[in-house]
């Protein structure tokens, strides 16, 4: 009795740490060659180092990351609020969030794994009661009792086994553009992940240990050439803050912005976690980290049951207590954090400021705002599910 997991992200390692813990046998094919240095999420929030901590993989990614204790919100003038963490301490472990690659905790996370194959493309999925076949790379056939789809937004998996991912996708894309150059001297007392809401374009400046990384809206009609052009990014770059020279850039990502929920997270022996069973816009740091506290859930039921210390049953909790985060949760917030940022309307600027202002009001207020961010609220919530 095995584990098939499809994708070696950081959603279908976590899964993989905690079953190869619990003695499961468990196999990740990545269709890679190794494991992709492409920098996309950076932000760890508390409850996600707390799960990460029963590997030692938050110590090492606070090592190799920055700790940022406070977020702003600003307009280009001044801050408008700045919120603590701090105020979660007695809630979590980690009173903040980690600042880091996400390539970084792949590694961290690989090296626990015995048995992951790379160059693997897992190309059919096929399942009968006993268990669940797949094909790897068009012509060689695997058996496991369950297979975790965790192959990400274009999931081969969720196709095959025909689950829809229903919502929509944004006009526009987004570009991250990372520079070494340092921002807080530009804004003095700059946190380490501030977002900026301006009438002509709203952008989030958030540091990781080496870098700051710029994240814009670009509008439609431009060309992907035109937007990740040199001259294109120098604009961008030069409107943050204007300064003699050029900017360095170390980094930069144009992608499309979904908000994307499956309509189911199991079809039979097969379950999606992560980005194959949710997508959602970047303004709250929450896909990944969604998708890790997915990948504790489901594996730790999936051990469970394997172990024969509990039913079969216990799997159809999955997916009642992690879609609802998805759909409720993640896709509301992540939304009314980009309408936030992007409202020209004077009035809902003010109601926005308002909103602000009475999580700032005293520490009850912010603790209750700060549980939300940083999802510890999410997983309480549908715990009991
Ligand atoms: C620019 C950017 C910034 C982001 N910022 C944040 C952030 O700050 N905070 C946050 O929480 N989230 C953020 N996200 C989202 C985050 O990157 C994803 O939610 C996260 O990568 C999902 O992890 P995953 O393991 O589900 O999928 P992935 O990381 O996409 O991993 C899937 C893996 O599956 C492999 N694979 C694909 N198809 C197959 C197949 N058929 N067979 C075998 N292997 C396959 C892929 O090669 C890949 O290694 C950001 C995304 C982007 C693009």
């Amino acid at each position: 009795m095995s584990v098939l997991i499809a994708g070696a992200g950081p959603v279908g390692l976590s899964a993989a740490c905690v079953l190869a813990e619990a003695g499961v046998p468990v196999t990740v094919l990545e269709a890679e060659p190794r494991l992709p240095e492409n920098p996309r999420a950076s932000t760890f929030q508390p409850p996600t180092l707390d799960l990460l901590d029963r590997f030692g993989a938050a110590a090492q990614l606070i090592g190799m990351g920055r700790i940022a204790r406070k977020v702003q919100y600003r307009d280009r003038a001044d801050w408008v609020a700045e919120l603590d963490f701090g105020v979660l301490a007695g809630e979590t472990k980690h009173p903040y969030r980690v600042q880091c690659e996400q390539y970084r905790l792949n590694q961290v996370l690989a090296a626990r794994v015995p048995g992951v194959r790379y160059g693997a493309e897992v190309t059919g999925v096929e399942q009968d009661a006993d268990g669940v076949t797949v094909t790897v790379n068009g012509r060689e056939k695997l058996r496991a009792a369950w297979l975790i789809g965790a192959d990400g937004g274009r999931s081969r998996v969720r196709e095959a086994v025909g689950i829809r991912l229903e919502g929509f996708t944004w006009p526009e894309r987004f570009l991250v553009a990372s520079t070494p150059f340092d921002f807080a001297q530009s804004f003095p007392g700059l946190a380490d992940v501030s977002y900026f809401a301006d009438r002509e374009e709203w952008f989030f400046l958030l540091r990781v240990r080496d870098v700051w990384r710029a994240m814009f809206p670009t509008r439609p009609e431009e060309s992907e050439a035109q937007i990740l052009s040199d001259a294109a990014i120098e604009r961008r770059l030069q409107r943050v803050h204007a300064r003699p020279g050029r900017y360095e850039v170390a980094h930069r990502t144009l992608y499309s912005v979904h908000q994307r929920v499956a309509e189911s997270y199991r079809r039979g022996r097969v379950f999606l976690a992560g980005d194959a069973a949710h997508l959602n816009n970047p303004l709250g740091g929450m896909g990944m980290n969604g998708g890790i506290h997915d990948a504790f859930n489901l594996a730790g039921k999936l051990a469970a049951v394997m172990r024969g210390e509990a039913p079969a049953e216990e799997l159809e909790r999955y997916e009642r207590q992690r879609r609802p985060v998805a759909l409720e949760y993640v896709n509301r917030i992540t939304i009314a954090n980009k309408r936030n940022l992007e409202m020209s309307d004077a009035g809902e600027q003010q109601r926005w400021r308002a909103e602000l202002a009475q999580a700032m009001s005293d520490r009850a207020a912010e603790k209750d705002y700060m549980l939300r961010i940083s999802m510890i609220a999410s997983l309480r919530k549908y715990e009991c599910a």
